[in-house]
């Protein structure tokens, strides 16, 4: 069975081109291209085959298949050859039960996506290895690529760098700044990535690559790009899976560039026409109030939406204002009856730590969901039986700067409730004895 996928026009016009073309917008009406499968191929398999099918490889053996992504291979990219693809071993995190903090707030079902478990530590390897094993494709077929190169707030370009140094393919990245963490920042370095600061924001990095990428000899990584969104969009059917093929009620994402979202609605779409499953969970979008766009255009009923400028926040990789996918993931808000909640600096830094007492580690964007899930438990619109699912988006080791300011109480707006500090005493057992016996509970 031959299954096939395309980049296709959504903006009306419906132009197909393929997926080895260098392209980012429709060549006819500029419109934006998604990756379109042929559904009609993948409908002569039936859905409980899918299931098994996709149960037998689930982070087995047989290369690239046990990846959580490849694994899924003809959902996502089936154009590439075996040969071709460029894995790490992508998705399959854990699914945390946070039983402790479930209960702490009230829900009897909360379980945390764990995407920071990644190779690179946040869940930008799921949709670059669908890129850049695709772009290895074009290359071996003589497309004369010289580089990919992105624009980002750290995860994307640590996730580009890794993955071109693995395949043996230059990658240039754009950072804003002072505005990624230093273990982000070393991370393209590292694998040899040409880094380039420029002294701007991301959005400021974001026009500049695009410029860059105006040469055909440079690919562009960017989110735009729905190469991405096509790996990405396994972390839904993967938590699906993760279930035994049940459907959670709602699902907690934070969102900046927007394409995650995105591609969330569409892993369960695709799921749904395929018939895997037979309801929609309802997706929640977390923004900072710094960085609120969509939250913003959510309290108008989606009838508004403009750009803003975003201020710095500790969730450094959501700090964009002018997201390139906004009406892509309007368009799922609405079609999965979505709800957009928003987090002050202050709440975001104590959801973080509050979670890490009951056994998490979490960056500041899951702090972020963690935070607009407590008030949305708080107003009643999740409800105490719902199964919630948290997307944890990256590994709270790359934002260590982050937590000693916070238990330092050394971040700015955010006065912290759950400080830890280390016990500093003389290297004697009387002394240490006693203040044990103070401090842990009869
Ligand atoms: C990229 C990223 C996000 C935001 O994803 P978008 O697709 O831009 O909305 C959230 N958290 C982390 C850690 C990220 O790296
Ligand atoms: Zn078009």
């Amino acid at each position: 069975m031959a299954y096939r996928s395309w980049f296709q026009c959504v903006s009306g016009c419906n132009e197909q081109y393929p997926l080895n073309e260098v392209i980012y917008r429709c060549r006819k009406c500029d419109g934006l291209l998604e990756v379109t499968h042929d559904m009609g191929a993948l409908k002569n398999r039936g859905a409980s085959a899918w299931m098994r099918l996709f149960d037998d490889r689930y982070k087995r053996t047989d290369y690239p298949y046990g990846s959580a992504v490849w694994g899924k291979k003809e959902w996502v990219c089936p154009e590439v050859e075996d040969d071709n693809v460029v894995s790490m071993y992508e998705g399959g995190s854990n699914l945390f039960w946070a039983e402790r903090l479930g209960r702490q707030i009230g829900l009897e079902d909360l379980w945390v996506k764990q995407c920071g478990n990644n190779h690179t530590g946040s869940f930008k390897d799921l949709g670059m290895t669908v890129l850049v094993s695709m772009v290895n494709q074009m290359i071996k077929e003589g497309r004369g690529i010289r580089a990919i190169a992105c624009a980002s707030t750290g995860d994307t370009s640590a996730s580009l760098a890794a993955y071109c140094a693995y395949a043996g393919i230059p990658s240039i990245v754009f950072l804003p700044k002072n505005k990624v963490s230093v273990a982000q920042l070393i991370q393209p370095i590292a694998n040899g990535a040409l880094t380039v600061s420029l002294d701007t924001d991301f959005d400021g990095c974001m026009a500049i690559v695009q410029q860059v990428a105006r040469e055909a000899h440079i690919y562009l990584a960017n989110s735009m790009n729905s190469l991405r969104i096509e790996g990405q969009k396994t972390v839904g059917i993967e938590i699906v899976q993760q279930f035994d093929w049940e459907v959670p009620e709602v699902i907690v994402i934070p969102g900046g560039n927007l394409g995650n979202v995105s591609a969330l609605a569409q892993g369960f779409l695709m799921m749904e026409e395929l018939g895997v499953v037979n309801k929609r969970p309802r997706i929640v979008c977390a923004q900072a109030a710094k960085a609120n766009p969509l939250y913003r255009s959510y309290l108008t009923g989606f009838a508004d939406y403009a750009p803003i400028h975003a201020e710095e926040t500790v969730a450094s990789a959501i700090q964009i204002g002018n997201p390139v996918s906004i009406h892509r993931a309007i368009r799922a808000l609405k079609a999965f009856d979505g709800i957009v909640e928003q987090a002050t600096e202050d709440e975001i830094a104590n959801a973080c730590a509050r979670g890490d007492l009951t056994g998490l580690y979490n960056c500041p964007h899951t702090g972020v969901a963690l935070a607009a899930l407590f008030k949305l438990v708080e107003r009643g619109e999740i409800r105490k039986s719902d199964r919630v699912i948290i997307i944890s988006t990256a590994n709270g080791l790359k934002f260590t700067d982050f937590k000693v300011k916070y238990h330092e109480n050394r971040l700015a707006d955010v006065a912290p409730r759950y400080r830890q500090q280390v016990v500093e005493l003389p290297a004697r057992y009387d002394e240490v004895a006693r203040v044990l016996d103070r401090l842990l509970p009869v």
